[in-house]
């Protein structure tokens, strides 16, 4: 039976085959070229297919004005609905406090739960999170009652809420799945948002964690997917990098998500479908912030072409992954 990555990187779109604005032009990509022969990451309308992966502008506009954000953006690709219309607009950079329901209880996770398959999130949070989960899951409503004569905790836990306003804790949450914390982290059975625990060794004072390179979450990460059905992992680097509209950082972030690939790659199995896929565009642009730009899809594994070619926008992922888990 084939098994799902659904790999989010936050902002990634398919820009202008220009070198000037667009760092995909600019950095050194081998993992990327390897899969797209030799092809830039850039918007060339259809799908491109290619031996070992797909291509695919994803549209992040669904159908509304105005700049694709993250909090609508992440709910559609997570749960298939059209959040930006529940919404009425785009919504960043979380969710929209009347969506997070609709997240949590009908994301892709849960329905492959529920459907009877086997998933993890494979991201690691602080164990801070798990004082705010208890059994609410209302996380605004439990952050307003934090004791605030407690500062250290407070300031822990509410990073760790803030944390949970984003789509893919939130829909991880839902389905039971957000348990993966130091410990999971330091033996490899997680992995850190921004690939090499660094912000866990210095900003957590994490110390045990140890120090890896992108390759190695890569490899981390494909041993955590190749034991469950579906495995759900966030980036969120490349929209940060985006935001810095600085050519040089977002060549380092694309560079460092290249290694990564490349130790995913390599660790994954045949029967593996290494789905990338994005929210919006930002790094693709440097000279600006979040763009209307097609988000990235890249489908790696057996079956690719297939699936790139349902994804006509973000509300096609979570129905094109959950057909395919019943094959
Ligand atoms: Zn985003």
């Amino acid at each position: 039976m084939p098994r799902v990555l659904l790999l989010f990187v936050d902002g990634v779109g398919l820009g202008a085959t220009d070198a000037g604005v667009n760092p995909f032009l600019v950095a050194r990509l081998p993992t990327f070229d390897g899969l797209l022969e030799g092809v830039p990451v850039a918007a060339r309308g259809a799908p491109q297919h290619y031996a070992r992966s797909s291509l695919v502008g994803v549209d992040a506009i669904l159908g509304f004005a105005g700049i694709p954000q993250s909090g609508t953006g992440q709910a559609a690709l997570l749960t298939g609905s059209n959040a930006v219309e529940m919404h009425g607009r785009h919504f960043g950079p979380w969710v929209p406090s009347r969506l997070r329901p609709l997240v949590r209880q009908e994301s892709v996770l849960a329905r492959a739960l529920g459907a009877g398959y086997t998933g993890a999130f494979a991201n690691a949070y602080p164990e801070e999170v798990k004082e705010l989960i208890g059994g609410d899951t209302d996380m605004s409503r439990k952050t307003a009652t934090l004791p605030s004569d407690v500062p250290g905790h407070v300031a822990r836990a509410r990073r760790g809420s803030t944390f949970l306003r984003a789509g893919p804790p939130l829909a991880a949450l839902g389905a039971g799945l957000l348990t993966r914390h130091t410990p999971e982290l330091e033996r490899g059975e997680a992995v850190a948002s921004e690939l090499t625990n660094e912000g866990w060794r210095t900003g957590l004072g994490r110390t045990g964690v140890p120090a890896i390179d992108a390759v190695q979450a890569g490899l981390n990460l494909a041993r955590i997917a190749s034991a469950y059905d579906i495995t759900l992992f966030a980036h969120y680097a490349t929209d940060y990098a985006g935001h810095e509209q600085d050519m040089a950082v977002a060549v380092r972030t694309l560079e460092k998500l290249d290694a990564f690939l490349a130790g995913l790659i390599e660790g994954a199995d045949e029967n593996l479908l290494i789905v990338v896929v994005s929210d919006h565009g930002n790094i693709e642009d440097v000279r600006t912030g979040h763009t209307r730009n097609p988000a990235l899809g890249l489908v790696v594994g057996t079956g690719h072409a297939g699936f790139a070619r349902r994804l006509k926008s973000l509300v096609d992922i979570t129905p094109a992954i959950m057909d395919v888990l019943a094959t």
